[in-house]
């Protein structure tokens, strides 16, 4: 190590400022959402299996809801502008604006050059839980996804129902692209339900048991025409190892749920990022 400077300690004292205080972000009519969502219907549902992945479409105005089933597991979530696979969640930039893990009134952004809500957390069953001892939190976004390239590095060997792969095969069955050319649109996750933390000795990312339990959701008002892809990742509640069939995996479930007539009136879909694009040149 190197020597340590004399005013080390006045250095470490400095406090911190926020990167991107969001009081001036366009706001979220949280009320609005609030009056729609007492009126929901279902529209359609589609169940994730474990280990795989599954596919659905939510129009701008409706709502998804990720439900958890049959037992406690964790989901990774990739969304994609319906019109254009290329505007899809950004993770990111997400964690940028709202924190490591994201609850209701947070906003899931999608990636340049539009840079508008894609959608808005409405709801969330484990809200109660905040920040533990350990600094875990529930749905973060500080993750990937579990992927077969990293499996190969750590442990040498192939396994093909990690996230990256579900999210890949279930994109390219629905759109009909190739497995390859699908697994170029497969982006960092939204970790929906699982626990995670950077230590606070060594600053490791970990993960730990989810306190996800059959029952519990979370929901999402979409601000434009998406498609939600979900993997039902091997790591189960994510209490011991993923990239392996050793845990125990429940399936989870989304569903599509519209709001009454006229409930919306007031609703102003978010406009594409205004910068202008010229980047200086
Ligand atoms: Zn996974």
């Amino acid at each position: 190590m190197t020597d340590i400077p004399n005013d080390a300690d006045a250095r470490r004292a400095v406090p911190p400022v926020i990167c991107y205080p969001t009081d001036s972000l366009p706001a979220a009519d949280m009320s609005l959402y609030a009056a729609a969502r007492t009126t929901l219907t279902s529209v359609s549902q589609v169940i994730v299996p474990p280990r795989d992945a599954a596919v659905i479409e939510v129009s701008a105005g409706q709502f998804l809801r990720i439900h958890s089933v049959q037992g406690p597991q964790v989901g990774d979530l990739n969304l994609f502008s319906a019109d254009d696979l290329s505007e899809q969640f950004y993770s990111g930039k997400t964690r940028a604006l709202h924190g490591t893990h994201v609850t209701a009134g947070d906003r899931l952004w999608a990636s340049f050059p539009n840079m508008r809500p894609m959608a808005t957390i409405t709801h969330d069953t484990l809200d109660w839980y905040g920040i533990d001892e350990f600094g875990g939190s529930v749905h973060d976004v500080i993750g990937t996804r579990c992927d077969p390239y990293t499996g190969r590095l750590l442990t040498g060997t192939d396994y093909h129902h990690c996230c990256h792969s579900n999210l890949t095969r279930a994109l390219a069955a629905h759109t009909g692209l190739s497995i390859h050319d699908a697994e170029t649109h497969v982006h960092d996750v939204l970790n929906v339900f699982m626990c995670t933390g950077f230590t606070r000795d060594t600053g490791q990312y970990f993960m730990k048991a989810s306190p996800v339990r059959p029952g519990d959701y979370i929901e999402m008002f979409a601000e434009i025409d998406f498609l939600a892809v979900l993997s039902a990742c091997p790591g189960g509640d994510c209490s011991s190892e993923h990239s392996s069939d050793a845990a125990a995996c429940y399936p989870l479930e989304m569903e599509v749920l519209r709001p009454a007539d006229g409930t919306l009136d007031r609703w102003v879909p978010p406009a594409k990022n205004k910068y202008d694009r010229s980047h200086g040149a």
